[in-house]
């Protein structure tokens, strides 16, 4: 997501984060919310982390694909779901093409590709998920029939749909995006596809982050529907980041929570984004192991490779 977390930086209830937790036990993670943008993002190169105040250092676009992938190897992070501009997807894609899976991105300055296109690159392998969907930002609810040909497509085709969900920073319909709505980052209005598609496969980004209620309402009774935790584990007040996921966890969603980061053009997220995780105390090894790992394979048809 764009623009969004700039203000989040500024927001002074957030307290920094602890430097980068190497996970240190050399087991796989699969990161289901990257991005493969341009290392100019929002016309800004080198743009400070919105968490620690400093910018990456990194201020090419070669250089930005090249530290994310150094931090993937880092973390031991064997398949990232990665979306952008369609032509950074492909680049990226083509660089580390079993780590990256190419997403379908959507937001209000960046439309979708022609449907008989979008096919070509999903059946080829090109693209592997449709999203990050950021409807939201555009003021348009997932039902809105723009959609309806593209989610028809991921159906017919079996392709996972991730759906950007809850938050925006202050005052964004003010700023970059005035046809954003809070309403329609809420995961419940997500039924009317879902039983228009009932073989979709959604993720609902973000973990629907602050609509636990409305989340928790959603994921029991659909329950191919699975949520990641990007963002959400390195940008919001940590307390509350748990406290949020305590209430999924104990909603007995723990095997439909996945990994995410969110990376935008700050590689060293990637790590943030895992302590975030790791620093869970309530969860056990098992759960977190679900959430970096198990629950992934499971939604993505992926194989085990231990783990
Ligand atoms: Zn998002």
């Amino acid at each position: 997501m764009k623009l969004l977390y700039i203000v989040f930086g500024l927001i002074g209830t957030i307290c920094l984060l602890s430097a980068q937790a190497d996970t240190g036990n050399g087991l796989p993670i699969i990161d289901m919310h990257m991005h493969a943008y341009p290392a100019g993002f929002n016309g800004e190169v080198n743009m400070p982390n919105p968490m620690t105040g400093k910018p990456s250092g990194v201020t090419s676009d070669e250089e930005l694909l090249r530290a994310t992938l150094k931090e993937m190897r880092r973390y031991y992070i064997v398949k990232a779901v990665a979306s952008g501009p369609l032509e950074f997807v492909l680049r990226w894609k083509s660089a580390e093409p079993k780590r990256i899976i190419g997403g379908a991105y959507f937001d209000e300055a960046t439309s979708l590709p022609d449907v008989e296109r979008l096919r070509q690159h999903f059946m080829a392998g090109q693209l592997g998920v449709l999203g990050e969907l950021v409807a939201q930002h555009a003021g348009l609810s997932l039902a809105d029939p723009l959609f309806e040909p593209y989610l028809a497509l991921a159906e017919e085709l079996d392709v996972p749909v991730g759906i950007h969900t809850g938050l925006g920073p202050e005052g964004i319909p003010y700023a970059c995006c005035p046809k954003f709505r809070v309403t329609y980052g809420n995961p419940i209005s997500f039924e009317e596809v879902l039983l228009r598609h009932p073989k979709l496969r959604l993720y609902i980004m973000h973990g629907g982050w602050p609509y636990l209620e409305e989340t928790k309402a959603i994921m029991s009774v659909y329950p191919q529907v699975y949520a990641d935790l990007a963002v959400i584990n390195w940008i919001i007040p940590r307390e509350e980041f748990h406290e949020y996921l305590r209430g999924l966890i104990r909603a007995g969603l723990g095997k439909r929570i996945m990994f995410g980061s969110d990376q935008m053009v700050w590689p060293e997220a990637i790590g943030m984004a895992i302590e975030g995780i790791e620093s869970a105390a309530f969860l056990s090894k098992e759960q977190k192991r679900d959430i970096f790992y198990h629950n992934a394979v499971r939604f993505l048809s992926l194989k085990e490779n231990g783990g």
